[in-house]
């Protein structure tokens, strides 16, 4: 048996412990997610605002800001995680990219930080940083700087320079929130093509259920005061490989998995699960 991607053991945080503004955002919070050679998994994470989904990305990708926990252990690859890595890419709703550098310098920046890692030449970081790009749709915008291009060609220069250096886990925080409907179902359309070809662990924090049942392998929907994982729900959900999220919104299979994982929701909001 291989060791875990990701292992929770009992992990409780409690920010601002032993004071009066004391507060549990995570308690007791267990799971193991096992490597799938040559696929990767989608864990889509749902829950109501303030259940912990955040914190729980930002424990796997070691931020100072939520490190060290209270209790239990985070183990990314059997090692107790004490700080962000390379093996571990986030997108988050907004600024992920450097608003100083251009679209082909944030691509760049981290396939260069990785060369070694990587074994590229300097000439490779730049053949890359065009490739991913291009895969991304913003070949013409490499001179372009963040602020110059809209909501979702941000998030694409986000998913470029994060898949470029092939992180094994792959954290989106709410990554497709703040777009318009059809562009978010452009980039869940491109998170799926790419994701194939990266293989990552993927754990998608969404506050959508159609998206989560699109993109989750699984959906894990945790539940509120204290921040708890509550269900998981994954026999019910039909395969996305293939599927065009367009399509899928009107499958008979994918409404009926909708009604299930809502029906879900509402019991994990009204604490009764
Ligand atoms: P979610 O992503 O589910 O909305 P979060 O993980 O962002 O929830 O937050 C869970 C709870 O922990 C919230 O009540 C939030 O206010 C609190 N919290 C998050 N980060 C911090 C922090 N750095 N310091 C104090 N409290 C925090």
């Amino acid at each position: 048996m291989s060791v875990p991607v990701v292992q929770f053991k009992n992990v409780s945080k409690i920010f601002d412990a032993g004071t009066p503004k004391a507060f549990t955002a995570l308690k007791d919070v267990s799971f193991t997610v096992n490597d799938k050679p040559d696929h990767g998994e989608m864990i889509a994470i749902l829950g109501p605002s303030g259940c912990g989904k955040s914190t729980l990305l930002n424990l796997i990708a070691g931020f100072a800001s939520h490190l060290p926990v209270t209790e239990g252990e985070v183990l990314v690859r059997g090692n107790l995680v004490t700080g962000p890595g390379w093996d571990r890419g986030m997108i988050f709703q907004k600024y992920s990219s450097f608003p100083h550098l251009t679209v082909l310098k944030n691509v760049a920046f981290g396939l260069d930080m990785n060369r070694e890692r990587l074994g590229l030449s300097r000439a490779d970081v730049t053949t890359l940083a065009h490739d991913w790009i291009k895969r991304v749709g913003l070949a013409g915008h490499e001179h372009k700087y963040p602020k110059q291009l809209s909501g979702g060609q941000q998030q694409r220069v986000a998913i470029a320079r994060t898949l470029a250096v092939r992180p094994s886990i792959l954290l989106m925080d709410e990554p497709f929130s703040a777009l318009d409907e059809p562009t978010r179902i452009d980039m869940q359309r491109l998170l799926v093509e790419l994701w194939q070809d990266v293989e990552a662990t993927v754990f998608i924090v969404t506050h959508s259920i159609q998206e989560a049942v699109f993109l989750g392998d699984r959906i894990w929907i945790m539940g509120t005061n204290p921040g708890h994982l509550a269900v998981e729900i994954n026999d019910i959900l039909p395969p996305s490989n293939g599927v065009d999220p367009a399509v899928a919104m009107t499958d008979p299979a994918y409404l009926q998995a909708i009604k299930i994982v809502g029906e879900e929701f509402e019991r994990a909001a009204m604490g009764t699960s």
